[in-house]
């Protein structure tokens, strides 16, 4: 089946949370679900013992991947149960502590929006765009997806950028990349993705841009994490082609576009440093939108 065999080729990728989550939302499934986690070297045997299912233990970060899969194979109902619940726990904690260090927090929140920031990044679940940044609910719009693709035609990406430049009249625009990204490798694969080709193709399309740039590099690695770069410039240029930007820019000074990568390896922020300025003027050779 054309589907799993998707599947089965992004749980392969580098980037095993990518895979993960399409694994556990597809709706074409046959069989009984079966949850597995990212693991490509360990394996459950006979002599692992499944964890007990207390709440906290689902979420220890030292527990062993065999040990998550042992437990989940085994008892996945109370699995779900408690992984569920430990979102609600958690919440109600944090409501709590909020109203009693500002009485006020919620209702400042309920008077509305004003934020900054229109962050758009990859799906990638282990990068919370507020907890590397340090910004507070209120301060950044938000727009997720997988590579951190501004397309011309996504009704979605083109409505958040133009509801945060028209509406909200944010300030900075930033896309973030990240090393280890599962949709920029899985673009570098020459292999059929089913439904995810005119996806990836975005990142196809980057690569012919920048494949004198990118053959040249030997080392895969580094070839890798230069194609991620190249992507999220390419993303700020799409921002950048867009009338509502070109529009507020030339009207306010304002939003300025910015290029981030983010690594595992050292939790940090690249800022690729483009040159918005001169990115914009250049594009508005062909794509001027400012009716000047
Ligand atoms: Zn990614």
């Amino acid at each position: 089946m054309l589907f799993s065999r998707v599947l089965r080729s992004l749980v392969q990728t580098s980037e095993p949370c990518l895979g993960r989550a399409i694994a556990v939302a597809t709706p074409f499934r046959t069989t009984a679900p079966r949850i597995r986690f990212c693991s490509s070297s360990s394996s459950s045997s006979s002599s692992d013992k499944p964890p007990k299912p207390s709440s906290s233990q689902f979420f220890t970060p030292t527990s062993s991947k065999s040990e998550f899969r042992a437990m989940a194979e085994k008892d996945i109902d109370s699995y779900l149960q408690q992984t569920h619940n430990r979102v609600f726990e958690f919440n109600a904690k944090w409501a709590a502590e909020k109203k009693a260090a500002d009485p006020n927090y919620f209702t400042n929140l309920c008077a509305g929006q004003n934020p900054e920031y229109l962050w758009i990044g990859c799906s990638d679940s282990r990068i919370p765009a507020e907890q590397i940044t340090g910004l507070e609910p209120g301060d950044a719009f938000v727009h997720r997806n997988i590579a951190n693709l501004v397309c011309n035609t996504d009704l979605n990406a083109m409505s958040v950028i133009t509801y945060a430049v028209e509406h909200l009249k944010v300030k900075h625009i930033v896309v973030c990349g990240h090393y280890g990204c599962g949709g920029v490798k899985a673009a570098m694969t020459p292999k059929d993705l089913g439904v995810l080709n005119p996806w990836l193709r975005n990142i196809r399309d980057v690569y012919r841009l920048h494949e004198k740039e990118l053959d040249a590099i030997k080392d895969e690695e580094a070839r890798y994490n230069r194609l991620v770069e190249l992507n999220v410039i390419e993303q700020c240029r799409n921002v950048a082609k867009t009338a509502g930007l070109q529009k507020s820019y030339a009207k306010n000074g304002f939003p300025i576009v910015h290029g981030w990568v983010f690594g595992f390896k050292d939790g940090l922020l690249k800022d690729l440093q483009i040159d918005f300025k001169g990115m914009l003027r250049d594009i508005q050779k062909i794509y001027n939108l400012t009716d000047a």
